[in-house]
């Protein structure tokens, strides 16, 4: 693994005869071992770099084919006591009101497979979107705290006896 991830920076086709060779040969790369890795927020794109011509169209699900992502919380039989001790710390949610909301589009209501953030109607003032978090349906997956381009997401041990209900899966 201490160089897998790293064989796919130059795309699938560069990857395949790099994993391979790496099977064979312990772990080591075709280019050497221990290549060096970066953290995945660090690769995130801006939206204007992705999508220079505006923001992407909506992803939609037809419910039967395809699933939401609340119904596929609600198949993992996730479950958490609405007032537990909050363990998704935001350090400052005017920056997603702001500069994540311009330069990334909120990812974290893209990547968090549980529909957990949410951008809604800030009330006190028009307009403007405020962070609203959904924590009891947190699948403990802990992407955000991985991938938000900010690190200003920090995932701690949620409460004893909640989450998905891996048995049931
Ligand atoms: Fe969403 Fe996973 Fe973070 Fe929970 S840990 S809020 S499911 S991304």
């Amino acid at each position: 693994m201490r160089n897998f991830h790293q064989a796919f920076d130059g795309g699938l086709w560069q990857a395949l005869p790099r994993t391979g060779f790496q099977m064979y040969f312990g772990g080591r790369d075709l280019l050497g071992d221990r290549l060096k890795g970066h953290a995945s927020h660090e690769r995130m794109r801006k939206l204007a770099e992705v999508h220079p011509n505006g923001k992407p169209a909506p992803r939609r699900f037809d419910g039967t084919l395809t699933f939401d992502k609340l119904a596929d919380v609600y198949l993992s039989g996730t479950m958490h006591d609405e007032d537990q001790p909050v363990h998704l710390v935001v350090a400052d949610t005017s920056v997603c009101a702001t500069k994540c909301r311009e330069e990334y589009g909120n990812p974290c209501q893209h990547f968090c497979p549980a529909s957990v953030y949410e951008m809604v109607a800030d009330d006190t003032k028009p307009g403007a979107l405020k962070l609203q978090i959904n924590a009891s349906n947190c699948v403990h997956c802990k992407t955000c705290d991985i991938a938000d381009p900010y690190q200003i997401i920090t995932w701690t041990t949620p409460e004893g006896g909640g989450g998905p209900n891996y048995k049931q899966l």
